[in-house]
């Protein structure tokens, strides 16, 4: 059987006109038998899409937001298609059945399943324009709903894969559409079992790339990056940081997790299962050579650095005259889980419990109501927590220069530490 390849194009390599041009000479000048290409909504539509569910949560109007973005990807098809293209009423009718969903009943219950068919117009609409647009140029392709292959959970907003499901149905959806012609489809989106739209947490299209990969055995991924390949640091806090030439699946996955957001932490597994190897590239230098991710004997040594700002450090103190025990951290993070909050960083004391987390404001009060009873619970906020893979007294001293440190944890590879008033 023929070998697939998956491309994934993530928003900012479709965000106008000049970047789908750039697409379809990356896919044309690499165009093999079986391509999947795999895209997510253009530039920051889904933030807008977002914005409008927070309008229409309070009960405020947000017309003047949908005509906006309808207006945007429209103004992309004017200098992508002739005039007479049927592209401009396809766009359209998009948001008039989006226009339909808004009108619809908005109550707490239901929110997350709300917000799954409302922002999954942002691949839609995007996926459609880059197939009529390859199309156009004479580059057949297929269009294909990822919602009728990637099954899922009912989880709305973070749905679980159901791989096996989703294996069966790469067979028996793309595989015989491949056989014929490149399959474009849209990155973050799935459907459960009853076919209701589902979507894999933001960001989620390199997961998409590599749920299909994996499903359909293919012999390589391919993610379009604006950055030349995964570096040790980011390149705008850090002038100096150096590109991989490659990397080790582990090593590439730990640093996701910390942080690094150049792939999407869920990335990684599914391709390493099958050893898929995965290579992360620029569409701005497209014939530079990128990072390849797979299996990499020795390991890297040398140090990455990832930073994640607005952090906020939660400390809950038994007030009892106790010590911290099982039970309390069973209590803590089960809560957490309730509220689908991840720790970034986790250090017990013998009478409290301190986690760094992301800033999510309403969560955080959730979290301090259900636990007052047990804790006395304070927080600090806009804190930074630097990670250092791989450290060095040198680097760790220079990082720490002038910061005032509130918490630090060092095992033998990894260096954390969590500041106030950074600016890096
Ligand atoms: N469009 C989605 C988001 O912005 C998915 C993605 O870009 O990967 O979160
Ligand atoms: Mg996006």
């Amino acid at each position: 059987m023929a070998k697939t390849f998956v491309f994934k194009f993530g928003g900012a390599s479709v965000k106008d006109a000049e970047s789908i041009k750039n697409l379809y000479e990356i896919v044309f000048n690499r165009l093999r038998n079986n391509t999947i290409i795999v895209v997510s909504a253009m530039g920051k539509t889904t933030n807008a899409l977002e914005e409008i569910l927070a309008l229409k949560l309070a009960g405020k109007s947000y017309s003047t937001n949908s005509t906006k973005i309808m207006e945007f990807h429209l103004k992309i098809c004017e200098e992508l298609f002739d005039l007479g293209s049927l592209i401009f009423p396809t766009v359209k009718n998009y948001f008039s059945q989006l226009d339909r969903i808004l009108e619809g009943d908005l109550t707490q219950g239901n929110y997350d399943s709300f917000y799954d068919s409302v922002v999954s117009f942002g691949e839609l609409v995007s996926s459609r324009i880059v197939q009529e647009y390859l199309c156009a140029k004479g580059l057949f392709c297929i269009w294909q709903d990822a919602r009728e292959v990637i099954r899922t959970n009912s989880d709305f907003r973070f749905a679980k894969v159901d791989w096996e499901a989703t294996v069966k149905l790469c067979e028996k959806i793309v595989t015989p559409k491949l056989a014929q012609f490149p399959v474009v489809t849209q990155g973050f989106i799935g459907a459960d079992e009853k076919g209701r739209t589902t979507t894999l947490g933001r960001e989620g299209s390199d997961f998409t790339a590599s749920i299909l990969a994996h499903g359909m055995r293919a012999s390589a991924v391919t993610i379009w990056k604006d950055v030349d390949g995964v570096l040790n640091a980011d390149p705008k806090r850090f002038p100096d940081a150096v590109k991989f030439d490659e990397l080790d699946y582990k090593e590439a996955a730990e640093l996701t997790y910390y942080g690094a957001s150049v792939i999407h932490p869920k990335t990684i597994k599914p391709l390493a299962n099958l050893s898929i190897p995965l290579y992360v590239k620029s569409f701005i230098h497209p014939d530079r050579s990128g990072t390849k991710i797979h299996h990499v004997h020795p390991v890297n040594t040398v140090p990455c650095i990832v930073v994640k700002d607005e952090q906020i450090l939660v400390s809950f103190k038994v007030t009892d005259f106790t010590f911290i025990n099982e039970s309390h951290i069973h209590s803590v993070y089960t809560e957490l889980e309730k509220l689908k909050l991840r720790v970034n960083l986790l250090q017990i004391s013998a009478i409290s419990i301190s986690i760094v987390i992301e800033k999510e404001l309403f969560k955080l009060e959730k979290l301090i109501q259900n636990q007052r009873n047990q804790f006395e619970i304070r927080y600090n906020e806009n804190l930074q927590l630097i990670t250092v893979k791989n450290h060095n007294p040198s680097l760790m001293d220079e990082l720490m220069q002038n910061k005032e440190v509130l918490l630090e944890q060092t095992t033998r590879t990894t260096f954390q530490v969590l500041v106030k008033n950074s600016h890096i």
